[in-house]
């Protein structure tokens, strides 16, 4: 991807290009686009792209955005995805308002735009098994070989193809396939399927259809019957772009759209195939398609990931014709990019390592304040509890520092945030060597983090009091707060509340660390 593919001017990308040209000579008057998803899983990242692109083209040029669900193989489609998908196109932030439509919606036009076909001689039944189809079909350099029931008369074509759609044969015992060529180069236009048998309960249609038709068959007509300007899809339709316009062009279809083809989302480290997340929730691998780990959607919302941080993505890596591969680094970057403007700040120990103020008084606590957002004053501050006892971060620690590490070490003096100086006197170890209790002074005089002899210190650690939970080491605004957005965990990374949360046990999701990759990269690194 080059960079001015990357990142375009003012938003602009190849396909909005079209649109401008297009309303300038008047091609059209207003835009429609849609997302056509399949309801036979959740929607990713990659679908945020898609959704982004034609939610956004539709915002930007005054049309509308359709969402159509592609509900043309009820074998894999449940009502289940078709609420998710509607639930995660919402979140992210767009609307289709009342422009919802189903492929299904069609059915009763698509079967008679089949039966047109075969009226005027372009479509046939055909007997062939798959294998026998698929054998026939050719290969790239070789051409493909008529069926023996190409020429069957139109009589006898509407006859079968009316007995296929009442039932009268079973599952895979024929197919529609239309009439083109078994040796155009392109392999798609080699009598493509336009209907199967297939005996399955519809998630809307229920058992009114026996037969369905192909995703071929139906999208460019879906489009043309919603009057949609800009079919917009990822290349690997490019190859059926001649079919999509074939259809149009042999059919009465109400209208004429274009089909458009850009460059999918792929990302390092990342699964972006349906087919490849499904079999990660089927075998039990993840816990579900809202597991924090999934690149889903709903697993990116659990995870704490904002919707705004996901449209400041896909407008970043912008939309291009080429194939590439997307830092995932960049994406957290966005992610960071958002939180750091928008978290609440608190403190939490990871893992944690002791320590005991010798000249605290027993028995004694106070209460300091902290500043919830270091940027926004309207986001006030809240009281945290310091005491005698208190958690460090184990590695803000060492015994035997090299010469670059600031933090706490035997003699050593650092600050506690929005607390006070500490100097470590000493080390308790368990018998195998480990730290585990650090005994400290503090100094009364640095109340608020800073020493009136205006001495310095070289590092500000997170720390939580010992007296929180009895095992929990976060601080206790974070087990009393409900917040359901993310929080900055000082000096460690965005967390999130999890839905598995119970009174007493907190359960956070990391959102994304503190540490910026994509910043250092991006700079030239
Ligand atoms: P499958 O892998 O099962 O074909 P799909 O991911 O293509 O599924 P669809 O439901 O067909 O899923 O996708 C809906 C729309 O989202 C399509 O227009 C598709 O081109 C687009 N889309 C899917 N994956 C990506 C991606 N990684 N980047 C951009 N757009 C995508
Ligand atoms: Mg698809």
């Amino acid at each position: 991807m080059t960079a001015s593919e990357t990142f375009t001017e003012a938003g602009r990308d190849f396909i909005r290009d079209i649109v401008v040209a297009d309303l300038a000579a008047k091609r059209h008057t207003h835009v429609v686009t849609r997302f056509p998803p399949e309801p036979n899983g959740y929607l990713h990242i990659g679908h945020a792209k898609s959704i982004a692109l034609n939610f956004g083209i539709a915002e930007e040029f005054g049309g509308r955005c359709h969402l159509r669900f592609d509900d043309t193989n009820p074998t894999k489609e449940e009502q289940e995805y078709i609420d998710a998908i509607k639930r995660d196109v919402r979140w992210l932030g767009y609307d289709w308002g009342k422009h919802l439509y189903h492929a299904s919606d069609y059915f009763e036009q698509l079967y008679q735009w089949a039966e047109c076909l075969i009226r005027d001689a372009k479509a046939y039944v055909d007997d062939q098994s798959q294998d026998e189809i698929r054998a026939n079909r050719g290969t790239l350099t070789e051409p493909g070989n008529n069926s023996p029931f190409r020429d069957r008369s139109v009589a006898e074509n509407l006859d079968l193809f009316r007995r296929m759609r009442a039932g009268e044969f079973p599952n895979g015992a024929r197919v529609l396939r239309a009439k083109i060529d078994m040796a155009a180069g392109n392999i798609n236009l080699r009598d493509p399927v336009l209907y199967r048998i297939l005996n399955a309960p519809h998630p809307r249609t229920g058992t009114k259809w026996l037969i369905y038709p192909s995703y071929d068959f139906a999208h460019g007509q879906s489009d043309a019957i919603e009057g949609v300007t800009h079919s917009i899809c990822t290349l690997e339709f490019e190859d059926h772009r001649p079919l999509y316009d074939w259809f149009l062009e042999n059919l009465p279809a109400p209208s004429r759209p274009r089909q458009y083809e850009f460059a999918r989302l792929n990302m390092t480290y990342t699964l972006l195939s349906k087919r490849v997340l499904t079999e990660l929730v089927r075998g039990g691998h993840v816990a579900g398609w809202d597991d924090p780990r999934m690149p889903t959607i709903a697993g990116l919302r659990r995870r704490g990931v904002p919707p705004a941080a996901i449209r400041d993505f896909v407008k970043r890596i912008g939309v291009a014709k080429a194939n590439s591969v997307v830092d995932a680094a960049m994406f957290e970057h966005s992610v960071r990019e958002v939180l750091n403007r928008t978290a609440l700040r608190r403190m939490a120990v990871l893992r944690p390592l002791k320590i005991v103020l010798e000249n605290y008084p027993q028995g004694q606590s106070e209460e300091l304040e902290a500043v919830n957002h270091p940027d926004q004053q309207a986001a006030g501050t809240r009281r945290i509890r310091f005491g005698r006892e208190l958690y460090i971060e184990r590695d803000d620690f060492m015994e035997h520092p090299p010469k670059k590490f600031f933090r706490l070490a035997p003699g050593a003096e650092v600050r506690l945030r929005y607390a006070y100086f500490i100097t470590c006197r000493d080390v308790v170890k368990n018998p195998t060597g480990e730290p585990i209790e650090l005994r400290c002074t503090y100094d009364p005089a640095t109340k608020g983090g800073n020493a009136p002899d205006g001495r310095k210190v070289k590092a500000t650690m997170h720390w939580v009091s010992a007296a929180v939970l009895s095992d929990a080491k976060l601080e206790l605004a974070l087990a009393a707060d409900d917040l359901a957005d993310p929080v900055q965990f000082e000096r460690q990374g965005y967390f999130v509340r999890d839905v598995d949360s119970r009174p007493g046990r907190p359960v956070f999701n990391r959102t994304v660390g503190l540490r910026d990759t994509w910043a250092k990269v991006s700079a030239g690194g």
